[in-house]
C-alpha cells in the first residue's frame, strides 16, 4: 500500500503524471524489487481513498547501477472496475497514457529489464500479443536504453592478496566449504557450536556476484541477484574447483552454468566476470574470506587458523586449490578434511564407540557414500564412493518437468518463458520439495508467469508428495547403488552397518528414510545435523589436533592414481580405497640410447581412458646422464599424505637428480594426448587391462611403432 502525497486525482495527474500510463506505473522507492517479481498494488491518496487497485508485476527497475533514481516500473496485469475506469478515462488523456506499459519518467536514469535485456532476448514473453484496444507503446526510448546497458560490460575489482602470512595462534575453526552452502563451526566450552551468517542463518550461500555497483558480494546478498543477473552471479564453483579448463567434467558443466567459464593462464578452469578473469582460488577464498569474518565478528578475535572439509572424491589438485584458497584467504589451512569424516567426528566424538557406520551424504549437487569404522578415537574410512552429478539440484530438475508437462496439458503448447520465468518455476519447485518434506500436499503458485494469447498466465500446480515420490524415486535408487558399491567393495552386506548417518539438505527426503530402511534394515541415525554435521566435525577436529589424545584419523584414497600410457590407456598405480598415508616407488630405464629426459604424465579418475580422467601433471627429468639404454635407472616414487596429497618424485639412482612433484599444468589434455600419440579413434580399453604401467616420453612413444615399447614398459614396473 503506498500513500501519495496528493489529495485529489486531478493533482496526480498534474504532478505525477509522467509517472502513469493505462499500462503502469513507475514508483520511486529505496529498495526495489527485481524485474519479474508480482506485486499487488493499493494506492491511495493523502486522504485515504484509494485510487487504483492492481495486480501487476515488476517489470524494469532504475537507478541499480549507480546512477539515476531508485525506483521501479510496474506493469498492471489487472485492475479493479473503480481503476479501470480512472486509467481509461483520466490517464489515457495524457500524452503518453495510452501506453501499456509504465513510462520511465525523464530523469530517472536508464531502466534495466532483467537479464532477459543482457541476453538481447524481447522483453516480451515471446508470443504476447497486444489485447485489443491497448495501442502498442512506443519503443525507442526504452529500447536504447535497453541496448546502452547491454553492451557495458562491467568493471569488476582486482583480487587483493593477503601481503602477510596469516597468524598461527588464536582460534581454529571448522569450515564446510559447500558447494551451496558454507558453514562455520567452533568449539567453545567443550561442545562444537555453529558461527551464525550476518543474517542469522546457520549457512551462507557459496555464491558470489559482482553487483550493479561492481563490487564483489558473497553469501545471501550475492543469492538475492541470482534471478536478475545470473551471468554475473557465480555459484557451484565447488564443481569446477583444481579442474582444467579442457577436463571432461568441466566440459560438462560449462554449458549448465549461465555465468562464463574461462580458461586461466595455467590452463585451469577460470571464472569471468565482467572484465575480469577470477582462478577458482580467488572465488573459493572470497567466499572463505566472508566466513572467517563471520567468525570474527562472532568470537571478537581474529581468526587465521581452519581446518576445511572437502568432498572425499577431490583430486590431489583440487586439495591443493583449498589450500591456496584458504591462504589467499588469509587463513593457515591446519587440515583438509573429508567431509564424511567430519560427519562421523560429528556422530561419535567423545562417545568412545566401536561402530561401522555409512555416511550418506546428498547435497545440493553431489552425493556421497562412505563407510568407516570407528573405534574409540580412532576414525577410518574404508570404502569410499560419489557421484559428481547427483544432488538436490536434479530433484528440482524433475519437478521443472513436471510443471512444464502441466503447463502443456493445460495450454495445449510449449513453454515459451524466457530464463528470468524459468528461474522462478525453478525456485518454486525447490520450496514446494522441501515443504514436502514436511508435509503431502504443496501448492505451487507462479503467477504471471507467461503470457497466452496476450493474457497474463499463473503457473498453478499442486503437488503431492506421492507425485514427487513417483518423480524421484530413480535419483534416490541410484544414491542407494552407490552404497551398495560402497559396501560391495570391500566384501561388506548392509547387515554389517551399524548406523547411517545423513548428510546434506536432500537427505531430509523422507523417501530417503524409507529406502534407507529398507536397504539397510533400520532407520537412520537422528544423531546429526544434516546442515551442521561437517562444520562441526571440522571443528571438533580443529580443537582435537592441539590435544595430546586426539582423534586418528585413517582415510582412503578416493580415486585411483596412475600414469597415461601409450595409446591413451590408463595405469593406476595406487589403487583407489589404497588407506592413506600411502607409498609407491617403481625403478624405471631409459629406453634410448643417450636418453637424457624422462618424463611421466599423471592422472587421477577410474575410467580406463587416461584423457577422461582428471589430468594431474607432467613431471619430467632432465639432464640424465648420457649411457646405452637400459643403464640409466630412475626410481618414480608416489606418495600421498594423509590429507590426499600427492607428491610425486623421481630420481636418477647414480648422479642422484631428483625431480619433484613438479606438475607441468600448462599441458593441455590435447598436448598430452598429441605427445602419448593418442587419437580419438582409438577405441576405449578395458579397464582391467594385463599390460604394465610406466612414465612415457615423446621419443619412448616413438619408438613404440618400433614394437619395442612393451618390453620397455613390462621392465618399468618390473614386471
Ligand atoms: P546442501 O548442499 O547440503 O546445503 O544441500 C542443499 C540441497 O538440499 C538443496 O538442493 C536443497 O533444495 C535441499 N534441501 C534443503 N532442505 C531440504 C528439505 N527440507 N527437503 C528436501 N531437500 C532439502
Amino acid at each position: 500500500m503506498v500513500k501519495l502525497p496528493f489529495a485529489t486525482p486531478a493533482e496526480l495527474l498534474q504532478k505525477y503524471g509522467t509517472n502513469i500510463s493505462r499500462g503502469g506505473i513507475y514508483l520511486r522507492s529505496r529498495t526495489v524489487k527485481v524485474p519479474g517479481t508480482p506485486v499487488t498494488l493499493d494506492l491511495r491518496l493523502s486522504g485515504g481513498e484509494r485510487i487504483l487497485h492492481a495486480s501487476g508485476h515488476v517489470l524494469f527497475v532504475t537507478g541499480q547501477q549507480g546512477q539515476g533514481v531508485s525506483g521501479m516500473g510496474i506493469r498492471f496485469i489487472s485492475v479493479d472496475a473503480a481503476s479501470a475506469s480512472f486509467l481509461h478515462s483520466e490517464v489515457a488523456t495524457l500524452p503518453h497514457g495510452q501506453a501499456d506499459t509504465p513510462p520511465v519518467p525523464p530523469g530517472v536514469g536508464p531502466a534495466d529489464y532483467g537479464p532477459q535485456a543482457s541476453a538481447g532476448a524481447p522483453r516480451e514473453p515471446q508470443g504476447a500479443t497486444r489485447g485489443p484496444g491497448a495501442p502498442t507503446v512506443e519503443g525507442p526510448r526504452s529500447a536504447a536504453v535497453l541496448v546502452g546497458s547491454a553492451a557495458a560490460t562491467p568493471s569488476a575489482p582486482a583480487f587483493d592478496e593477503p601481503t602477510e602470512a596469516p597468524d598461527r595462534t588464536g582460534p581454529v575453526i571448522g569450515i564446510d566449504l559447500g558447494t551451496t552452502n558454507s558453514c562455520a563451526a567452533i568449539v567453545r566450552g567443550g561442545k562444537a557450536q555453529v558461527l551464525f551468517s550476518r543474517e542469522g542463518y546457520n549457512t551462507v550461500p557459496s555464491i558470489l556476484a559482482l553487483n550493479a555497483r561492481n563490487r564483489l558480494v558473497v553469501g545471501h546478498p550475492a543469492k538475492s541477484q541470482m534471478l536478475t543477473n545470473p551471468r554475473l552471479t557465480v555459484y557451484g564453483a565447488k564443481r569446477l574447483v583444481g579442474r582444467a579448463y579442457e577436463s571432461p567434467i568441466v566440459r560438462q558443466i560449462k554449458d549448465r552454468f549461465p555465468y562464463e567459464i574461462a580458461q586461466g593462464p595455467e590452463g585451469e578452469a577460470a571464472v569471468k566476470l565482467g572484465d575480469r578473469v577470477y582462478s577458482l582460488q580467488q572465488i573459493s577464498a572470497l567466499v572463505l574470506r566472508e566466513v572467517r569474518e563471520i567468525a570474527q565478528n562472532q568470537l571478537g578475535q581474529a581468526v587465521s587458523r581452519a581446518v576445511i572439509t572437502v568432498p572425499a572424491y577431490y583430486n590431489d589438485n583440487q586439495r591443493q586449490a583449498v589450500r591456496e584458497a584458504g591462504r589467499l584467504a588469509g587463513l593457515h589451512v591446519e587440515r583438509i578434511l573429508n567431509e564424511p569424516t567430519a560427519a562421523a567426528l560429528a556422530y561419535g566424538y567423545g562417545r568412545k564407540l566401536h561402530q561401522r557406520i555409512l555416511v550418506y551424504d546428498l547435497g545440493g549437487g553431489t552425493f556421497d557414500a562412505s563407510v568407516l569404522e570407528l573405534a574409540d578415537t580412532v576414525y577410518e574410512v574404508v570404502s569410499t564412493s560419489g557421484d559428481t552429478f547427483l544432488g538436490g539440484i536434479d530433484f528440482d530438475n524433475a519437478i521443472v518437468e513436471h510443471l512444464l508437462a502441466c503447463f502443456r496439458e493445460k495450454t495445449g503448447r510449449e513453454f515459451q518463458g524466457d530464463r528470468v520465468a524459468l528461474q522462478r518455476i525453478t525456485d518454486a519447485a525447490e520450496r514446494a520439495k522441501c515443504a514436502l518434506s514436511e508435509r503431502t500436499e504443496m501448492r505451487v503458485h507462479v503467477p504471471f508467469v507467461t503470457l497466452i494469447d496476450g493474457q497474463p498466465f499463473d503457473l498453478d500446480v499442486t503437488l503431492t508428495r506421492d507425485t514427487l515420490v513417483g518423480l524421484t524415486s530413480g535419483l534416490v535408487d541410484r544414491t542407494l547403488q552407490v552404497c551398495q558399491e560402497v559396501l560391495t567393495a570391500r566384501g561388506l552386506t548392509p547387515a554389517d552397518i551399524d548406523e547411517v548417518i545423513l548428510v546434506g539438505g536432500q537427505s531430509r527426503f523422507p523417501l530417503v528414510h524409507r529406502k534407507i530402511v529398507e536397504h539397510f534394515g533400520k532407520p537412520p541415525s537422528k544423531g546429526v545435523h544434516a546442515d551442521e554435521a561437517v562444520a562441526l566435525g571440522a571443528a571438533l577436529l580443529a580443537h582435537s589436533l592441539g590435544q595430546v589424545d586426539g582423534v586418528v584419523l585413517i582415510d582412503v584414497l578416493p580415486m585411483a592414481i596412475g600414469v597415461a600410457l601409450p595409446g591413451g590407456r590408463f595405469k593406476a598405480v595406487l589403487e583407489r580405497n589404497t588407506a592413506v598415508p600411502a607409498s609407491r616407488s617403481y625403478t624405471i630405464a631409459t629406453s634410448r640410447d643417450g636418453q637424457t629426459e624422462l618424463e611421466v604424465v599423471l592422472f587421477q579418475g577410474e575410467h580406463a581412458r587416461a584423457q577422461e580422467n582428471e589430468y594431474l601433471g607432467t613431471l619430467r627429468l632432465k639432464g640424465l646422464p648420457r649411457a646405452p639404454r637400459g643403464q640409466v635407472q630412475v626410481t618414480v616414487s608416489f606418495e600421498v599424505s594423509n590429507e590426499s596429497l600427492l607428491k610425486v618424485t623421481a630420481r636418477e639412482k647414480v648422479t642422484g637428480r631428483e625431480v619433484s612433484s613438479t606438475f607441468s599444468t600448462r599441458d593441455t589434455p590435447e598436448a598430452v594426448k598429441a605427445r602419448l600419440g593418442v587419437s580419438d579413434s582409438v577405441p576405449p580399453a578395458p579397464v582391467r587391462t594385463p599390460v604394465s604401467a610406466g612414465p612415457v616420453r615423446t621419443a619412448v612413444v616413438a619408438s613404440a611403432t618400433k614394437g619395442g615399447l612393451f618390453g620397455w614398459l613390462q621392465r618399468l614396473l618390473g614386471r
